[in-house]
């Protein structure tokens, strides 16, 4: 599938619950805290359907999000029947990291049972290693089980595990160090992200902003030049750069100040509620819950899908004022 851009769609990003046990302020401020009911949210069926239809179209990679994924019931055997899509080459799931180490019937824990259900890769959140400061950002005192469930997903065999740190002036600048060495000696892909405007919430103020080449000028501080990996890729938009003297990579998500950031998108997001939508930075979605629940079939489920690829825009709408509609946590990030 491929835009009118030249944007290759190989990509769909699904959100599964707009539930979380943790309370971000950038993803999902006090103000909004109520949840869909659950008739409003796709069944693991339809899900299963929309993602079996959507690799017809060329769809080989599937990252699972929410919300907090591993909040819904039952969503373990839910990846394993999706990781049993034969079309698909890569399942991965983002989480919070807080249930990972959590017992379940039959494995040692759930990050045990998520890798034997097929997922291969797992990104965790994690904006800083200060357990205080994690209780702040997040609203729950939950370091130490993300602590245990970084462990547990590091033994459960993962082929990557990558770390996703927002940044945020004024709480990460003391945490980019010691984040990089947490990494290195954990054996994780480290990836800094952009603050990006898709919540309505204070927290996402001018004055809390702080640019990847900022947090890169910071790092090079102390640990030297940062040298550009265009080489290295992974699914996302990532920048990767190597540290010098040691075997090390770290990942630079510039959403706001990449001019280039949108070059390279391969993805569709299905939002919880079964909106899908051709791009996070734009307010266009497209009420596929709708036409599924009319009974549409398999070809009317594929035109649907095309004609969403056919309105993907050039580029996100971050930089032009954009105003959030919807919280992250309603879309998936
Ligand atoms: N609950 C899971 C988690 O925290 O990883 C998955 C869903 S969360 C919405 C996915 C990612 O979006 C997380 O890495 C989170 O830090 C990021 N995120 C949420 N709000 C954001 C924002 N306003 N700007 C940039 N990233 C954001
Ligand atoms: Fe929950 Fe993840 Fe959003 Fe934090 S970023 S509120 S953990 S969904």
């Amino acid at each position: 599938m491929q835009d009118k851009h030249g944007h290759r769609i190989s990509y769909l990003r699904v959100s599964i619950t707009d539930r979380c046990n943790e309370r971000c302020g950038y993803c999902m401020p006090a103000e909004l805290q109520e949840w869909l009911p659950r008739e409003g949210v796709l069944t693991y069926e339809e899900i299963l359907r929309v993602i079996d239809i959507a690799t017809q179209l060329g769809i080989t990679k599937v990252r699972v999000t929410g919300g907090e994924p591993l909040t819904r019931r039952d969503v373990v055997p839910f990846l394993k029947k999706l990781c049993g899509i034969k079309a698909l080459r890569d399942v991965g799931l983002s989480t919070n990291g807080t249930l990972l180490s959590r017992a379940v019937p039959g494995f040692r824990n759930t990050a045990e049972a998520l890798f034997a259900a097929g997922i291969k890769t797992v990104n965790i959140s994690l904006d800083t290693l200060d357990p205080s400061s994690y209780a702040a950002a997040t609203g729950r005192d939950y370091f130490d089980r993300v602590i245990d469930g970084i462990d547990a997903a590091r033994q459960a065999g993962f082929e990557r595990i990558k770390i996703n740190a927002v940044l945020m002036r004024g709480r990460s600048e003391e945490q980019l160090l010691p984040l990089v060495e947490f990494a290195h000696k954990n054996d994780l892909l480290l990836r800094f992200i952009e603050l990006m405007p898709v919540s309505i919430s204070d927290v996402l103020s001018e004055s809390s902003f702080l640019p990847v080449a900022e947090a890169r000028r910071g790092l090079e501080e102390v640990l030297g030049n940062l040298e550009r990996r265009e080489d290295f890729r992974t699914n996302g938009p990532a920048s990767y750069f190597k540290v010098p003297g040691r075997d090390q990579l770290v990942g630079f998500i510039g959403a706001m100040t990449n001019p280039r950031f949108c070059e390279s998108c391969n993805k569709l997001r299905l939002t919880c509620d079964g909106k899908l939508r051709p791009c996070l930075g734009s307010h266009l979605e497209f009420d596929l819950m709708k036409e599924l629940r009319a009974g549409a079939s398999d070809s009317e489920v594929i035109e649907f899908i095309e004609r969403v690829v056919e309105r993907k825009p050039m580029e996100h709408d971050f930089r032009e004022n954009y105003q959030p509609g919807r919280k992250m946590i309603a879309i998936g990030g």
